[in-house]
This record gives structure tokens, C-alpha cells and sequence, in this order.
């Protein structure tokens, strides 16, 4: 940290964090400044002209609070984390930054107790809550660009109770399909059932027309060979990898997505819900496109996934 400039992305870590925002006061500052990189904005009339747009003072006595901005073509007040995942949070921020970095640094997710005792927070439940909003802001919201190049496509099955049905046990798990594109982003979803249908419809969602997708022999993706160079590896005969030419046909990228997915689920978060899964797919989504940067990069690059998230919170939708 040089002078009294802010640390950049990169040079974000745990200890400048705990140095340099350790009081409410800057590391509201800090993410006033990773929110508003060109100033302040109005969140009621978008107002982002600097000359009318004013500091209140926070008073105890007066019971205004800190952070309180004045704005002077709508006359309203805001602060800088209405509309985002903090916003009705008691929590201070400081807290929710160290939250932030450890969900960033951490390969494989850390637990909500883990973050309790971290933190000194009052409950797991309070652990909980701050996870659920971490992960609910990594969520892609909006228009998704599409994935392309070579891409992986697979399926696998995480999560739930042995339940016993009938005669046997059959396992409650969730289906979860992944893309992903090679040396590239990956993009996980939730698939309630596993057919060629829903397949298909996610790959047309989210890859581009023409880009070469890899699967194993599932008969689910056939039908992408229409608009897709659709390539196949036969694990039923033991084949994991085939040379074609230049080509390497293999899904094994998005096998090792799946594999450290499955262990953090198992042994980071012991059980996740079906409801809740679609949140940890985000998190471990969004460490692995962001996995060449910095600890501190990756979560800054979280932080400012923080904002217009907060209307969404309650009932997040698959
Ligand atoms: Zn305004």
C-alpha cells in the first residue's frame, strides 16, 4: 500500500485488508470505491453529478448514520449498500470484506463455522446468512455471454440423503450438468431431470452455434450434432482421451471441475440442499473463471458482483 491510495486488486490480501480497513469508517470507503469507481450515483434518480451529490456527517446523538449521502436533484438520501446483498445486514463491513476474501482465497469454499470462528460472529446462523448473500451475488444475473472454443459438456449427481424407496435405497442426489470451455470459463446449472431435451437446451443457452462440444457417450447429446461439432469419448470402453488428428477429445477438464466441486461439497460443507446447491455451483463457478488471478483480484472481482443483487435475495430462482 503506498500513501493513502486504496491497495489495487491484486495487492488485496488478507492482511491489507485487516491493516488497512479494520474500522467501519474505510472499509466502507473501500467499497464505496470498488461500488461507485467514478463517484457516488444516486440509486433513486441515477444521479452521478459530484457537484450535487453530498456527505452527511454521521451523528449518533442525531441518529444519522454512517455512509449517509445527500442528493441534491432528487432530495433523498442513500447510502452505498442499498440495492446490494448488504443492504438490511447488521453486519459490519469490514466483516463482510474479510467474508469475501476468504470465499475468494479458499479452493474449495469455507465452511459457515469456519467463518464463525474467524469472525467472532454471534451465530452459525449469522455465518450462514453471510455465505448464502456471498453466493447469491456470484450468481450470473442477466443476459450470460456464451461459451465457446472447445467446450466440455458432463453430468454429474451431488449432494443428497441416502432415501429409502420401495425395495432399496435410491440416492436423492441432484443432477448437475457443466460446461466448460478448455483453458476457458466454466458454466454449472442445477438440470431437474437429465434428458436430451434439457441438454440440449442448455447447450444451445449457453455455448455459441458451431463451437466443438466434447461429451462422453450419454445419449442425451446426440442431437447436438446439428449445430455443434459434437465429439465423443467411449468411458464404457475405458477411452478417456482420443487423439483425432489435432484434436484431443476428452472431457476430463470438466471432470476435475467436478471433482473438486464434490470434495468441497463433501468435505467443506458436509450436506447442501437441493435449494441452496445452484449457490454453491456459483461460488465454485466464479473461483474457477477467475483462477489465473489473485486471491485479491477474485475478490474484488466478487465484490462488485455485490450491487443490484438485492431484490433477488429471498427466493432465488434456478
Ligand atoms: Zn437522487
Amino acid at each position: 500500500m503506498k500513501n493513502d491510495m486504496p491497495p489495487t486488486p491484486d495487492e488485496l490480501t488478507l492482511d491489507e485488508i485487516q491493516q488497512q480497513f479494520a474500522t467501519d469508517d474505510a472499509a466502507r470507503a473501500y467499497w464505496e470505491s470498488i461500488r461507485w469507481p467514478d463517484g457516488p450515483v444516486c440509486p433513486h434518480c441515477k444521479n452521478n453529478e459530484a457537484k450535487t451529490i453530498w456527505k452527511i456527517e454521521a451523528n449518533k446523538d442525531k441518529g444519522i448514520r454512517a455512509g449517509l449521502h445527500q442528493c441534491g436533484e432528487c432530495d433523498k438520501q442513500f447510502t452505498s449498500t442499498i440495492g446490494t446483498i448488504f443492504e438490511d445486514s447488521h453486519i459490519p463491513l469490514r466483516k463482510w470484506l474479510v467474508a469475501f476474501y476468504l470465499n475468494s482465497a479458499s479452493k474449495k469454499g469455507i465452511s459457515s463455522l469456519q467463518l464463525q470462528r474467524i469472525l467472532g460472529l454471534g451465530s452459525y446462523r449469522t455465518a450462514l446468512f453471510m455465505q448464502h448473500r456471498i453466493r447469491h451475488a456470484l450468481r450470473e444475473t442477466g443476459s450470460v455471454f456464451k461459451l465457446s472454443g472447445t467446450v466440455e459438456a458432463d453430468e454429474t449427481y451431488i449432494g443428497g440423503k441416502r432415501k429409502y424407496v420401495g425395495k432399496g435405497y435410491r440416492e436423492n442426489k441432484v443432477p448437475v450438468v457443466a460446461l466448460l470451455e478448455r483453458g476457458g470459463r466454466v458454466r454449472s446449472r442445477v438440470m431437474p431431470r437429465v434428458t436430451s431435451k434439457n441438454l440440449k437446451a442448455i447447450v444451445y443457452k449457453n455455448v455459441k452455434p458451431n463451437s466443438e462440444i466434447h461429451t462422453d457417450e450419454h445419449p442425451g447429446y446426440h442431437a447436438l450434432k446439428q449445430d455443434y461439432s459434437h465429439h465423443t469419448v467411449k468411458h464404457a470402453m475405458g477411452e478417456y482421451t482420443r487423439r483425432e488428428n489435432d484434436r484431443i477429445v476428452t472431457t476430463n477438464g470438466v471432470e476435475g471441475y467436478f471433482s473438486l466441486l464434490k470434495r468441497g461439497v463433501i468435505g467443506t460443507f458436509h450436506h447442501v440442499s437441493e435449494q441452496h446447491l445452484p449457490l454453491y455451483l456459483a461460488e465454485f463457478d466464479h473461483r474457477h473463471n477467475f483462477r489465473f488471478e489473485t486471491d485479491g483480484f477474485r475478490t474484488v472481482e466478487a465484490l462488485k458482483k455485490a450491487k443490484g443483487k438485492r431484490l433477488m435475495y429471498r427466493r432465488p430462482a434456478n
